[in-house]
């Protein structure tokens, strides 16, 4: 059987647009990793770096299992950010995505956290070996856009899971089986915003590493350029094979890259003074990133994704999550009747994430308890006609003026609803 062994490479760049860089990537002979931090110019370097430091240290220290190493790393990592944030609120809102692969002599075991990507190029056929944790990629799952008008969506950058610091964002692990002449790419969202997956799929099959990682961040830079860029692509070949002394992995060495290379430091003080702040439409994005979750089935989410609108509101910048509310409706109360409401519901002084889309004729008082009370805390919809179709749900549901019946004789066999059935 061919022995395999990892060829790597990575390369980041800041882009165009921005003037510092929040991507730290790394790359070795056993672990490949993309980090993209947020949280804005003050803290998303620090994530990212701190995320890309601690993870990058199961290169020294396998431990037993790769996969319970690349867990206790990712959640050693998450402990840091929380810690960090502790320390320094200024710092509070910084996260960053994860991309990691560790690979254990066999096989790879992977981590997958928010909207960096993975993928794998067998055979000439790439394959994306993770889900986005976006809002538009829920929105592809739930078949309302498809993957390319995701990609031009105006929050595409919204994430719905991120390296918080917190218990509540899990990663994806999964475990991979790579072959002999597999590549793999991990790569920021400053690649993918920029370069489709057919043009990723053609590039990344570039005589070498090396040419597909430089020429997939040209590419990104001739899209546009308007975010960090960060590439890291391993490849197994025979480790018979002679090495390429023209690779730049031919000396054996890691490359570290991006923000993880410039080491940021805790900047106490300087958090969340930014120059944006006062003027949204300076909004960096990158902000606001750690966005509302989806609409869903359960309202404590929606009301989970209001709260984090009304704290980007605060923190200076929520056009991206105030557009956002007004893509949500809600059916609710308006002067004793059910109504149509556009945004999402938050009671805040001053801020108003909502208002009346259209009041139906359907009186409250002629609902049961249970469903006034429903309308009265609101019912969430996944869109407008779904708010209007809950409207017609309740109003047929009302019940009709009661007329004076006679009482039904009971028929054997037959239970009146009145009628108490015991065994
Ligand atoms: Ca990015």
């Amino acid at each position: 059987m061919t022995s395999l062994a990892l060829r790597y490479t990575a390369l980041s760049d800041v882009g165009l647009r921005r003037n510092n860089n929040q991507d730290s990537g790394y790359a070795s002979a056993r672990l490949l990793v993309v980090a993209d931090g947020m949280g804005g110019a003050a803290a998303g370097d620090l994530a990212s770096s701190e995320a890309v430091g601690i993870v990058r240290q199961l290169d020294r220290d396998l431990g037993v299992d790769a996969m319970d190493a690349l867990e206790h790393a990712v959640a050693r990592a998450n402990e840091r950010l929380g810690d960090l944030i502790t320390d320094d609120p200024a710092v509070e809102g910084m996260g960053t995505t994860l991309e990691a692969m560790l690979w254990d002599g066999d096989k790879f075991a992977t981590a997958h956290l928010g909207d960096s990507r993975t993928y794998r190029l067998r055979g000439g056929e790439l394959t994306q070996l993770n889900t986005d944790h976006t809002f538009v990629q829920s929105l592809v799952d739930e078949g309302r856009i498809t993957r390319e008008e995701a990609r031009h969506h105006p929050h595409k950058s919204l994430l719905l899971r991120a390296m918080l610091g917190r218990d509540d964002n899990r990663a994806d692990f999964a475990w991979v089986q790579p072959q002999l002449g597999d590549r793999y790419l991990l790569c920021s969202d400053g690649l993918t915003d920029m370069v489709d997956d057919e043009t990723i799929a053609q590039t990344l099959g570039a005589e070498t590493i090396d040419q597909a990682a430089t020429s997939l961040v040209q590419l990104a830079l001739e899209g546009g350029g308007v975010d960090n860029v960060t590439v890291v692509i391993g490849e197994f070949v025979d480790a018979s094979d002679d090495p390429d002394e023209h690779l730049a992995s031919s000396d054996g060495q890691p490359h570290l890259v991006g923000a993880a290379a410039s080491s940021p430091r805790p900047r106490t003080g300087h958090g969340s003074a930014g120059s944006s702040r006062g003027n949204t439409l300076d909004l960096d994005p990158e902000e606001i990133r750690y966005a509302p979750r989806p609409p869903s089935r359960w309202r404590w989410v929606r009301w989970i994704g209001a709260l984090v609108v009304v704290a980007a509101l605060f923190a200076g910048g929520g056009v991206l999550a105030y557009n956002w509310t007004q893509t949500q409706y809600y059916v609710a109360e308006s002067d004793g009747r059910v109504a149509i409401f556009q945004g999402v519901q938050a009671d805040l002084p001053g801020i108003s994430l909502s208002q009346v889309d259209e009041v139906s004729d359907v009186e409250l008082d002629d609902l049961t308890n249970f469903q006034r009370s429903q309308v009265t805390d609101g019912i969430e919809a996944t869109d407008r006609a779904d708010a209007a179709q809950i409207v017609e749900d309740l109003r047929r549901e009302v019940a009709p003026a009661p007329v004076p019946t006679p009482t039904p004789t009971p028929t054997p066999g037959v239970i009146l609803p009145d009628q108490v059935v015991t065994p």
